[in-house]
């Protein structure tokens, strides 16, 4: 199988004259202060960033390799990281790991490693 990153593209050197380079922060980079704020890549760090691990959702019989982590870090947010392999035809963004974000009035919302966090920043541990 190739193993394709979609950081590869943000941490490319860009040579093209009079274009500004590509110096946004990658995933899990620290924007100073000890802080951060873009959805990381493995649920790993999103244990060290909530500093509580994940609950391991059990992959079911039509979701295989799903992988799916659950953190609830208060009663209004609940926080999934998972990947849909299952869905042949689906997009990129959703077969490779990616977060989803519920929030009151915000459910299932998504995002890619490396996306801002919307409000939040954590303090590294
Ligand atoms: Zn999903």
């Amino acid at each position: 199988m190739k193993s394709v990153s979609y950081r590869s593209s943000r941490t490319k050197k860009v040579s093209n004259k009079g274009t500004p380079k590509l110096n946004a922060p990658a995933a899990g980079d620290n924007i100073g202060n000890g802080l951060r704020n873009k959805w990381p890549n493995t649920a790993k760090e999103m244990d060290d960033m909530l500093g509580v691990p994940g609950r391991n959702v059990p992959d079911g019989p039509k979701t295989p390799g799903r992988g799916k982590v659950v953190w609830e870090p208060n009663k209004n947010t609940k926080i999934i990281y998972e990947q849909h392999l299952y869905h042949r035809n689906a997009p990129d963004f959703h077969k490779k790991p990616h977060w989803h974000l519920d929030t009151p009035g915000n459910s299932h919302q998504r995002y890619l490693p490396g996306e801002n966090i919307p409000g939040q920043t954590f303090r590294l541990k």
